[in-house]
């Protein structure tokens, strides 16, 4: 199956230059081709020039983009995609003024998703995430990082890990699935945090290792959920299981997570909303990636990570949605560049580079995906806009106008 698009106007290739993510001022290099046309095999992307040089054999596809601009699919690298319930409850009390603790003291937060999701069938579950991934990628998302998170004991957990593997053979989006036992801990061991840290690492860390269930494993480690210790006991069993260690840090308080997720070399460390000069200056010297999360500062009203000091430190940037039903209920990548550009100081090419290869490298994918180049999985977007800045400066409408995934033009 070969496939040639031509007429796009801008065609954003977010070259990588055989780097696997962009820092720094390099982040608002995208390398903008005007008046392209990308030419697809089985695929992958074959060539890449003007309209004008490209021109078309009998046995391939022809794709008019009409002058649109194209962009690689996004890739948010960090989502809690698949749980049941909703929570709009809590969104009603935080606007009375209830901070998320203040909301999880009273029974609410991640406790009440966990107990919706016990409660539901995989095929539930399956559906409901299948709607989502359907949504995403109508809004230019064409790979995903799923969390387990919202089970917390080693039956619920593998029945949503279970889940994200049927996601992941079945559904077009590119899946890469999170073990996250260490979101919060359940109310049967309230009183003995050290057990459940055991129940993990005993009992669910050998059981998902050994059936190759997660490629990530991820850790809250924050002022009230697990500490430093508990931390490293996790992700260092982890890795005796071939898992790569990823960190919820300094989202609620700069308690040393971003540290110990360097030093335990994680592929990314995610959220850093009081990320500290100490943070900052390890991450500097690792090839972790910064992993901020726009979407749960907004909808917490929190401060936000700060990005300009993270770029301006040449540590690499991503920018994911943290879709989840508690703090940010959105899978709108576009969404999340709006946010980074008017609450964070971003440019939009910072954004664009931030939700494109940078998202890649936070999934170690940035060989396949992430950008537009010859060699890579051709995952491209075009948006029915005059050129790229204004995908996130006219916010909150969906301006995809074809998704193409794996060389394939999806129908909606
Ligand atoms: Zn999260």
């Amino acid at each position: 199956m070969n496939l040639l698009i031509k007429n796009i106007k801008q065609l954003v290739t977010v070259a990588s230059n055989g780097k696997s993510s962009k820092a720094g001022k390099e982040m608002r290099e995208l390398s903008v081709i005007e008046n392209a046309a990308v030419l697809i095999e089985n695929g992958i992307i074959q060539h890449i020039d003007s309209t004008d040089e490209l021109s078309t054999g009998s046995d391939i596809d022809v794709l008019d983009a009409g002058n649109r601009v194209a962009l690689p699919g996004f890739v948010d690298s960090h989502t809690h995609t698949v749980f049941a319930g909703s929570r709009e409850n809590e969104f009603s009390m935080r606007s009375e003024g209830k901070s998320y603790q203040d909301i999880a003291r009273a029974g609410g937060g991640i406790l009440s998703t966990m107990t919706a999701t016990r409660a539901a069938t995989k095929k539930e579950l399956l559906r409901s995430a299948e709607r989502r991934l359907n949504e995403m990628m109508r809004h230019g998302t064409t790979t995903a990082e799923i969390k387990s998170g919202y089970g917390l004991n080693a039956e619920s957990e593998t029945k949503i890990l279970d889940v994200i593997h049927d996601l992941q053979r079945d559904h077009y989006m590119t899946i890469v699935p999170t073990f996250l036992g260490a979101h919060a801990f359940p109310p049967e061991f309230a009183e003995d945090k050290n057990g459940y840290v055991e129940l993990i690492t005993n009992k669910m860390l050998p059981h998902i290792g050994g059936r190759q269930l997660a490629t990530f494993c991820d850790v809250f480690c924050d002022e009230g959920y697990f500490d430093l210790h508990q931390t490293e006991q996790i992700l260092l069993e982890a890795k005796r299981y071939g898992l790569i260690p990823k960190v919820h840090s300094d989202q609620l308080a700069a308690i040393g997570g971003t540290e110990l997720g360097v030093h335990l070399n994680a592929i990314s460390v995610d959220h850093l909303e009081h990320l500290t000069t100490s943070g900052i200056n390890v991450l500097k010297t690792s090839t972790t990636i910064a992993t901020v999360l726009p979407g749960s500062s907004f909808f917490l009203n929190q401060p936000y990570a700060p990005a300009r000091s993270i770029i301006e430190a040449n540590i690499p940037l991503a920018v994911a949605t943290d879709f989840n039903p508690g703090s940010s209920m959105t899978f709108s990548m576009p969404m999340m560049m709006t946010i980074a550009c008017t609450q964070m100081r971003m440019t939009p090419e910072e954004a664009i580079a931030s939700a494109t290869l940078n998202g890649a490298a936070a999934l170690g994918l940035s060989d396949e995906i992430g950008s537009i180049e010859v060699g890579k999985q051709a995952d491209i977007v075009i948006y029915d806009v005059p050129n790229y800045a204004y995908i996130a400066y006219h916010y909150g409408i969906n301006h995809v106008w074809k998704v193409i995934k794996n060389g394939t033009v999806l129908e909606f």
